[in-house]
């Protein structure tokens, strides 16, 4: 299996390289050549595989022959060995026919674990085997950092540089990644928003000289391994509710559209899915470009779902390519407008795909409140504002009344305590073996949003500004 890019002006790599890439050298997100496919009967037997197991299939689909499938086993059931539940993304019933996908059982109660732990040790493998050393700079909105922080922690062959808006994610995101000991973490405090943060990074890839003195490598969910390790979760919860017997529904709390395209992908690999709804809070650019046709960027305004406020939607590019019959010039027209502008126009033939592939909504901050409060009310279960923003998006889309309909809680709400605190009055614990997190010493570096600055604090904390690389 070969990638390209969406712009088309890089070129093809395997697996490997793009798993380091994360961005291609044009600017674009690689895609695979092609979609692999999943025969019926493949997809009824994920409902007794192993989560790991189901992974290690999915990875092996896209890994072509790059990592063996043993190998690709015994790294997947490494990276799931550390989560609290046996199911590692096990099913909530909530009601007669809506179900939770606890994805945040992982290290961090976030999904983005479900990827990280896996993409960490995937780099690890294919550096070892080439005896390299990568810096690894990521932005988060929230919960990113804390996973990259905890997947990569200790490791030998990348330093971990994690920049986030200063002041705008909870107590507890903070502190998952500031409070890392180890000398390869790096936490970094921009005077901005995630959006800025986001910029800084993708300045970073798109300055080659720079980018090859510091080996620097992604770990957002541009990078396609991380998309491809979400995909696990799509077949392995359809599969056990019925699939593809059965209709199933996903709705899902959406903000760079990395998530929400793995169920996309999940789809073109022959999952059926009966509706995919994106869902938003008020950074509701996805919404409105759904429905107006118009991508436009507005300003970015603070919600109590923090790792949603984005108006940058990065995977979005790759919808565009696909729904654009994978013509890159058209990719860089829109690309070019929106750095230009501020905006550009889906073709007719792209806001057509859009409206066939996927539903959306937006919630407002009160629309999650009165759902956090309703769903507890009628089945005791705490939803986190997240997920509540896919419970509402799910209530007020058509969702098909045949469908079993499964919403992705992708965090624990114990990693947004002061907003359940005060919708329900009481104060959701964090599990045992976080307990120490609030306690533990901080360790950040604030740095301005301005580039130069950036590369400067990159340049010394990974040695490469003294020549040192290995
Ligand atoms: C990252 C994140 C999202 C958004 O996921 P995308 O892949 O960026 O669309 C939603 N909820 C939580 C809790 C997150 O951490």
């Amino acid at each position: 299996m070969r990638y390209i890019s969406t712009r088309g002006e890089a070129p093809s790599l395997g697996f490997d390289d793009a798993l380091l890439a994360g961005l291609a050298r044009d600017g674009g997100l690689y895609m695979p050549e092609t979609w692999p496919r999943l025969a019926p009967q493949q997809i009824a037997d994920f409902a007794q595989a192993p989560f790991a197991d189901i992974a290690a299939t999915v990875l092996g689909h896209f890994a072509g022959n790059t990592i063996p499938r043993a190998d690709l086993v015994a790294i997947s059931r490494d990276a799931y060995a550390r989560f609290r539940h046996p199911a590692i993304t096990p099913l909530v019933q909530i009601d007669r026919n809506v179900w939770v996908l606890e994805l945040f059982h992982g290290p961090t109660l976030a999904f983005k674990d479900v990827a990280m732990q896996l993409l960490a040790r995937l780099m690890d493998r294919v550096l070892e085997e080439r005896n390299e050393r990568v810096a690894i700079v990521c932005a988060t909105s929230g919960d990113t950092g804390g996973a990259a922080v905890e997947a990569f922690r200790g490791r030998s062959r990348a330093d971990a540089i994690v920049l986030f808006p200063n002041g705008r994610i909870s107590d507890v995101q903070r502190r998952m990644i500031t409070t890392a000991s180890e000398p390869n973490v790096h936490a970094v405090a921009i005077n901005g928003t995630f959006d800025d943060c986001q910029a800084l990074v993708k300045a970073m890839f798109n300055d080659h000289a720079f980018r090859d003195r510091v080996k620097l490598a992604g770990v957002n969910s541009i990078n396609w391994a991380r998309v491809v390790a979400q995909i696990t979760y799509y077949l392995a919860a359809a599969a056990s509710l019925g699939a593809p017997h059965r209709k199933i529904s996903f709705s899902v709390p959406t903000g760079n559209f990395g998530d929400v395209f793995a169920g996309y992908v999940a789809k073109r690999m022959g999952l059926p899915i009966a509706q995919l709804v994106i869902a938003t809070n008020e950074n509701d650019i996805l919404y409105r470009t759904y429905t107006t046709g118009r991508y436009e960027l507005r300003d970015v305004v603070a919600t109590t779902s923090p790792s949603m406020d984005i108006q940058i939607s990065s995977n979005f590019e790759r919808f565009l390519f696909e729904a654009g019959n994978r013509d890159p010039a058209e990719v860089r027209g829109r690309m070019g407008a929106l750095r230009q502008s501020g905006a550009f126009e889906l073709s007719q033939g792209q806001a057509a795909a859009m409206r066939s592939d996927f539903a959306a909504a937006t919630a407002s901050m009160p629309d999650v409140a009165a759902c956090i409060r309703d769903v507890k009310e009628r089945s005791g279960y705490v939803l986190e504002p997240h997920t509540a923003c896919g419970m509402v998006a799910l209530q007020k889309t058509r969702a098909p009344a045949d469908a079993a309909h499964v919403v992705l809680a992708t965090a624990h709400p114990a990693k947004f305590p002061d907003t359940i605190e005060s919708v329900l009055g009481e104060r959701p614990v964090l599990p045992p073996g976080l307990a120490s997190l609030m306690t533990d010493r901080e360790r950040m570096t604030v740095l301005p949003n301005d580039l130069a600055a950036v590369q400067r604090y990159v340049l010394e904390t990974t040695g490469a500004a003294k020549g040192v690389t290995a």
